[in-house]
């Protein structure tokens, strides 16, 4: 099997951020797939399944209620290392597009109060495992990231060219 894009990625030299991961074409159109990663690899803590679990619920609705982007929302969701998020949007995008609905998706998450959505048992498949202090600090922190982003932040870090041997 061919490794597929996102493991091709050097997840040691990666760092927090927000950047495109892979673009598909759909049709006519062009789907981006944004890599959300909140956590440097093996520098930072992952998140915990309770917090990642109730940014998911909060994200998600966030976004699909965005009166700009929510149309554009194909799909939002955590990744199994628990360094980030997915989110699949419709169109040709790069991170700097996206990084004013990403700002305030982070400041909102990060000072919720009130019940998370969707966290019923007829309405979620585990929702005892929710932890919206810990998602809130897991946002301030990726906020703070967000509002003064570097390049290494906004850009995957350069691969390595192969070359032939002689
Ligand atoms: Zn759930």
């Amino acid at each position: 099997m061919e490794t597929i894009p996102s493991f091709t990625v050097d997840h040691l030299k990666l760092k927090a951020g927000l950047f495109v991961s892979r673009k598909d074409i759909l049709g006519s159109g062009v789907l981006t797939t944004f890599d959300i990663r909140m956590k440097r690899p093996y520098h930072d803590a992952v998140m915990e399944t309770g917090s990642i679990h109730a940014l998911e619920h909060l994200i998600a609705t966030y976004l699909r209620n965005d009166p700009l982007w929510g149309d554009k929302v194909i799909y939002f969701g955590p990744m199994g290392c628990r360094t980030g998020f997915y989110l699949i949007m419709v169109g040709d995008l790069t991170s700097q597009d996206i990084l004013p609905l990403m700002e305030r998706t982070f400041d909102f998450v990060s000072d919720y109060e009130g019940e998370i959505p969707g966290a019923t048992p007829k309405e979620c498949g585990y929702c005892v495992d929710m932890d919206l202090e810990m998602a809130k600090a897991d946002a301030a922190m990726y906020y703070n990231l967000l509002i003064a982003p570097k390049k290494e932040n906004l850009v995957y870090p350069v691969k390595r060219e192969r070359k032939p041997k002689n």
